[in-house]
């Protein structure tokens, strides 16, 4: 038995057959992918689950990371801001080390990534790679994670001289594509069921990781797991907390999160958070280390009350993640949330501390419509947004490009 014969149970037989008849059609085919960090936020959690999987189905699927100093992590950092909105242009002499260090990294890829069939590039930091590629034999496909539906126009004029030259585009929602004079496809991110982040646990288990941290599982806990990052509005959660807490005062808030090597703002944002919590000691600060997965886990399945509070989100994976634990999602009306969250179906949509507050306090005091919200929750995960979904899309996504097929894919 494969690993993928292991979805078989969660998704179907049929699911799984389809995915073997198309990569037949990939047999061979030299992939590589490219982002700036191999551990840290959502790009690189589904690498490492996609990955594999596409090498178990016959590909040669590699995954490649950039290298950069602070400077360059600064550019990107910024970068990544404004094309989410920020108003901030970057200084000329940090582009040119953007730019510098791109052709850094093309010295030890170019081999690999102008043999390549198909290169797939998520997110800015290494767009320019393509610039000094020039020898390419296979298609490039830039992946775009982050919601750039009103970016700030210099920034993204600046990205988009690179990005013109890919082969196609691949955007999570509809509402972030850009105009490209290529072929853009819509494709949401995922989540791996058999994950360490997302496989079953037992309460013994789930009990004893809050039991580590002296959280008492007796007392209601509102969790937000992100990196500490101002779009996932960390402040706004402590304000939530507090609004609840007057009501249920032995309520419990539970911040975890981790850093990201392509992230330099993390430090600075969690000082914030700590001068906003104070002394109270139901807040509690987790930093956890990269390979936390199976405390994440833990964590997401004891809350009583999960939240994503962002203002800006590409996706939201913690969303999904949560959502598969059979649990409502509090989340932030902005981006990928809003694919996820189905407003008082799957979760709630809010759009101020007193809105997250609201809904906290109404499913704190219905725990029947927890459940009920939470089994739909989990169904519209299995239906849209798990691995096999996903990997279904990038394997038709390789056929039409490498076939050039306009309409049907015959299997
Ligand atoms: N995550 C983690 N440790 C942390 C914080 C987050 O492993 O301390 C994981 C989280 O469980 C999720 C991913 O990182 O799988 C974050 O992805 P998301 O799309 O929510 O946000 P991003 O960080 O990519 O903006």
């Amino acid at each position: 038995m494969t690993k993928l014969d292991l979805y078989a149970n969660i998704v179907g037989r049929d699911v799984i057959q389809e995915l073997h008849q198309l990569a037949n059609l990939l047999k061979g085919r030299k992939v590589v992918h490219v982002n700036s960090t191999r551990e840290g936020g959502g790009v690189a959690e589904i690498l490492g689950r996609l990955v594999p999987l596409m090498c178990e189905l016959g590909i040669n699927t590699k995954w490649k990371v950039i290298t950069g100093n602070d400077d360059f992590f600064q550019c990107t950092k910024s970068m990544h801001n404004a094309l989410q909105g920020s108003p901030i242009g970057i200084p000329e002499s940090l582009l040119k080390i953007y730019e510098k260090t791109n052709a850094q990294n093309a010295e030890a890829l170019r081999e690999e990534l102008e043999a390549a069939d198909i290169v797939f590039i998520h997110d800015p930091q290494p767009a320019p790679l393509i610039k000094f590629c020039p020898n390419r034999k296979g298609k490039w496909i830039w992946r775009c994670h982050i919601d750039i539906s009103r970016p700030h126009r210099h920034v993204w004029k600046y990205l988009g001289n690179f990005v013109t030259n890919y082969d196609a585009s691949i955007f999570s929602i509809v509402n972030f594509a850009r105009r490209l004079p290529h072929p853009l496809y819509i494709i949401p991110p995922s989540i791996d069921p058999l994950s360490e982040k997302n496989k079953d646990l037992s309460a013994e288990e789930v009990h004893s990781v809050y039991d580590k941290f002296g959280i008492d599982v007796k007392n209601p806990i509102i969790l937000q797991v992100s990196r500490f990052d101002r779009f996932k509005d960390p402040i706004g959660v402590i304000q939530a907390y507090r609004f609840v807490k007057i009501f249920t005062p032995s309520l419990q808030l539970v911040l975890a999160g981790g850093s990201a090597t392509d992230d330099p703002e993390g430090s600075a944002m969690l000082e914030e958070v700590k001068t906003a919590a104070g002394d109270d000691p139901d807040i509690h600060i987790l930093l956890l280390p990269p390979d936390s997965n199976r405390t994440i886990n833990a964590l997401q399945r004891g809350a009583n009350i999960v939240l994503q509070k962002s203002i800006k989100e590409g996706f939201g994976l913690t969303v999904t993640e949560t959502m598969w634990k059979g649990k409502p999602v509090i989340g932030g009306n902005t981006g990928g949330i809003r694919l996820q969250v189905i407003n008082h179906h799957t979760g709630f949509l809010v759009n101020t501390p007193e809105g997250a507050a609201l809904r906290a306090r109404y499913l704190l005091h219905h725990p029947d419509k927890i459940k009920e919200m939470g089994y739909k929750a989990k169904e519209f995960v299995r239906t849209n947004f798990l691995i096999t979904r996903h990997l279904r899309d990038y394997l038709t996504l390789m056929v039409s490009i490498l076939y050039g097929v306009k309409e049907r894919i015959e299997l």
